[in-house]
């Protein structure tokens, strides 16, 4: 498996060590030739207003669509989700656009720049041990977002204690607000390369 990492602006590098560490062919994303024989794509945290205008100037927007249509897994985080979103409100920058969620950017305010919160996320348990409950992922969170609503397609996988939505998946999509990354729990990384990307296809039936 390869995947790629939108590598315009942002925190990219701390994506690709994460998939290296997880034994899994990691490249970095800056034109479309570099998006050939991808199977995933994270668009990761940083400028979004930046990553957006970079990614029109490159002419990366319409591979980036095509591959979502192709039902290839994508995950934005924090920035990167803004992007992801068909809503942020009506403000005007680049966006990929396709993911059903109304998103707020800097919704914490200046007042409250970065912060840590401890999630709940059931979903997590698909890559925990057989028998355990999943333990809470710390989720550290800078100048974020957050997901203000669902279309009916979409999944929540995490809220806030307060019902905030923080992150969410609608089929091979997967938005969080916060930076996996930036820890050293990969567990977002495992759930995005073994739930969210498709199993790959039987070739001639040898794999049934
Ligand atoms: N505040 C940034 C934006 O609106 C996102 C911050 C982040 O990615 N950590 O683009």
């Amino acid at each position: 498996m390869k995947i790629g990492v939108l590598a315009l602006q942002g925190d990219f590098r701390e994506h690709i060590q994460v998939l290296r560490r997880l034994g899994v062919e990691a490249c970095e994303v800056r034109l479309p030739a570099d998006m050939d024989g991808l199977d995933g794509l994270i668009m990761p945290g940083g400028e979004s207003t930046t990553i957006g205008k970079l990614a029109v100037q490159y002419d990366l927007v319409e591979p980036i669509r095509k591959m979502i249509a192709e039902k290839k897994p994508v995950w934005g985080t924090c920035a990167g989700m803004i992007i992801l979103a068909r809503d942020i409100g009506g403000l005007d920058q680049p966006l990929i656009g396709v993911m059903d969620i109304v998103v707020q950017r800097n919704a914490f305010g200046r007042q409250v720049d970065s912060f840590e919160a401890e999630l709940s996320v059931p979903a997590l348990a698909s890559v925990t041990p057989p028998g355990k409950s999943p333990e809470p992922f710390t989720a550290v969170f800078i100048r974020a977002p957050v997901i203000r609503a669902v279309g009916p397609g979409v999944e929540v996988l995490a809220t806030l204690d307060d019902g905030t939505i923080v992150a969410a998946r609608q089929g091979t999509l997967l938005a969080t607000a916060f930076h996996p990354e930036l820890t050293d729990d990969l567990r977002w990384h495992q759930y995005f390369l073994t739930q969210v990307a498709l199993p790959p296809a039987p070739r001639n039936g040898q794999d049934t």
